[in-house]
């Protein structure tokens, strides 16, 4: 066993990934990811919402599925989390969340940006070609210090996911990257290093090795995260994603349980 653990994956509940999270452990257990984390994309408060997401009233099916991965699999650590959408205003809710279980960890993710729209969404990638692309990064960036600063997650999820369609800036924004990874450091949020980017136009990993560079000077934590949306891809692409963490400083990587970071993993 000598991979990180993977601290971001899905399953069928959110309606565009596929398998049970036994499946997921099963595969966990093969590949040799020291720890498997669950982190579906959390309910909202009031549905509909949107169509990649559980419902809430199916949080009982997921947290049961939960438990029985835990029981089907006791051999392997298994990690209570949710992928949750940051969105100002919706604080409360999140709060709410926090107290519906005993959760290990939160990841906060930026999909939505003003005027619901969800960045990272196929079906919207035209809006893309209309926007002004710097102005969009730098909200994102904004918008991700906010989340930061809410010191309601644990982990920021793949924190350059705006880069996904390859509609990059002009400018430079080392500033907003700073200021967002000086938030993280500052409440103790960790970054993921996610490796479902590859897979993606931008052909990288979120975030880029600059961020990362940047984050190990400003000392925020790492997680790895397959963001994984069927079991096949479990640890997918975790030994370069090491090598990328390696390079930029990185030696551990952090285990969260009951959401307090309570060791961490080496990476090896
Ligand atoms: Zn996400
Ligand atoms: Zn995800």
């Amino acid at each position: 066993m000598n991979l990180p653990p993977d601290y971001h994956t899905h399953n069928y509940l959110c309606r565009h990934a596929e398998g049970k999270l036994t499946e997921y452990a099963k595969a966990a257990l093969q590949i040799g990811v020291a720890e498997i984390g669950f982190s579906d994309h959390a309910p909202m408060e009031q549905d509909p919402f949107d169509s990649w997401r559980m419902l809430r009233t199916e949080l009982p099916c997921y947290l049961q599925m939960l438990e029985q991965a835990r029981t089907e699999y006791p051999q392997l650590t298994i990690r209570a989390g949710l992928e949750v959408d940051y969105i100002p205003g919706m604080e409360s809710w999140i709060k709410e969340l926090a107290g519906l279980y005993d959760w290990d960890y939160f990841i906060g993710s930026v999909h939505y940006l003003d005027n619901g729209w969800d960045i990272d969404n196929p079906e919207k990638k035209e809006l893309w070609e209309k926007a002004d692309v710097d102005k969009v990064w730098k909200l994102y960036f904004e918008r991700l210090t906010q989340a930061a600063q809410s010191g309601l997650f644990n982990i920021i999820g793949h924190c350059d996911l705006v880069k996904k369609f390859n509609f990059l800036p002009k400018s430079d924004l080392s500033q907003s990257y700073r200021q967002f990874l000086q938030a993280a450091a500052q409440t103790g949020t960790a970054i993921e290093i996610n490796t479902s980017g590859w897979d993606k136009d931008c052909h990288q990993a979120y975030p880029s090795a600059e961020i990362l560079s940047m984050a190990f000077q400003e000392e925020v934590a790492l997680t790895f995260g397959s963001d994984a949306h069927s079991p096949g891809d479990v640890g997918k692409n975790f030994t370069n994603a090491i090598k990328l963490a390696r390079h930029a400083g990185y030696t551990h990587s952090i285990c969260f349980e009951r959401r307090r970071p309570i060791k961490t993993y080496p990476l090896l």
